[in-house]
């Protein structure tokens, strides 16, 4: 069996092929990037559907897999923008009808988790998925992955990156600040928003950027470089927190034994080194999904849908859902 997965629900086109066993045969992507501003969804959809056939191509060669080899196509169905989850469904769709193989919808966030399980071999874990646009703390209960607790405005990726514009640090701009909290030695307070396992960030981006603002004004309209790093840090220090303490909550109260790390804000150095210290403490396992398949990626897509397809799960209607939430899948595969 040897599935390609199509992921485009935000800033990455990502083709990925793997095999009936989860070997990733390639995993290719484009990532849309800017020097200064945010994604604009339209800018986006126009670099996948510039760059579409490219990063296909590049899949097939790195694998050596010809486009008649392959058994099955999945793709992102959502959530995600609407326009750059059109440019993945089109090409899914497209290449299923040529080819003449099944098509499989695949919930994006699920990958996320199912591709951390793949890689860290845990059975049940308690996921922090943290990404760009979701963040989410998940278990498996009841025949799907209920959420026990998520951010209940934007997910901690934007945050970083919302955070990272208003220092004009470009996108994506998570690991430019991972670097340069780094380099931070003073904590400035900021808000501490949690309530039970849920949390916020829109409050601490307030408080952030009053507290740039307040540089500014005080030094002639620039912003020091010990500031900077400052700041990144006492960023980092809070939300990160913030997240750790969900997590331990979460773990107290459900009967499981592994926490898992996953979504492209698991490649931050600073929150893997607070979640394995707080797993250490309560003596339950951690793992981190590898960096290379941490953001968003075709693989992840192509391995939820290896699992799916063996579950016998079949893909009625192909059509986009942008708010297609992780607890609403029947996760049938899950054992
Ligand atoms: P995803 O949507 O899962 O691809 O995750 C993308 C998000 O991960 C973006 O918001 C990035 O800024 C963020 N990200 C990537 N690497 C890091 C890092 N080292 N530290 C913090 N955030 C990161
Ligand atoms: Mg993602």
């Amino acid at each position: 069996m040897i599935c390609l997965g199509i992921e485009s629900t935000a800033h990455t086109f990502g083709v990925g092929i793997v095999d009936g066993s989860g070997k990733v045969l390639a995993n290719e992507k484009a990532i849309f990037t800017t020097e200064s501003g945010g994604i604009r969804p339209y800018k986006a959809f126009e670099h996948h559907v510039l760059l579409a056939e490219f990063v296909l191509k590049s899949a097939l060669q790195n694998s050596g897999v010809k486009l008649n080899d392959i058994d099955l196509i999945a793709f992102a169905q959502g959530p995600g923008l609407g326009l750059t989850l059109r440019s993945g469904a089109v090409m899914a769709r497209t290449l299923s009808k040529l080819l003449k193989k099944p098509l499989i919808g695949v919930n994006h966030c699920i990958a996320h988790v199912e591709i951390g399980k793949q890689t860290s071999g845990f059975k049940d874990p308690i996921t922090l998925y943290v990404s760009g646009a979701n963040t989410q703390i998940l278990a498996f209960a009841a025949g799907r992955y209920r959420v026990f607790g998520e951010t209940l405005d934007t997910g901690v990726g934007n945050f970083l990156d919302n955070f990272g514009r208003l220092l004009g640090l470009g996108f994506p701009a998570g690991p430019k600040i991972d670097e340069l909290a780094k380099l931070g030695k003073n904590y400035i307070p900021l808000n501490y928003t949690i309530k039970g396992m849920d949390f916020s960030f829109s409050g601490i981006l307030t408080n952030a950027e009053k507290k740039i603002r307040d540089e500014r004004e005080k030094n002639n309209w620039k912003i020091s470089d010990a500031f900077l790093h400052d700041i990144c840090y006492s960023v980092q220090e809070t939300v990160f927190a913030i997240l750790t303490e969900a997590t331990e909550r979460a773990i107290a109260h459900i009967n499981k034994r592994e926490i898992l790390l996953t979504g492209g804000v698991a490649a931050n150095t600073r929150l893997q080194v607070m979640l394995a210290s707080m797993a250490k403490d309560r003596g339950v396992k951690f793992k981190v999904v590898p960096r290379e398949l941490a953001g968003d990626n075709g693989a992840m897509i192509a391995c939820a849908g290896i699992l799916a397809h063996q579950a016998k799960v079949q893909t009625k209607d192909s059509a986009i859902v942008q708010n297609w939430r992780t607890d609403q899948v029947n996760a049938v595969w899950v054992k």
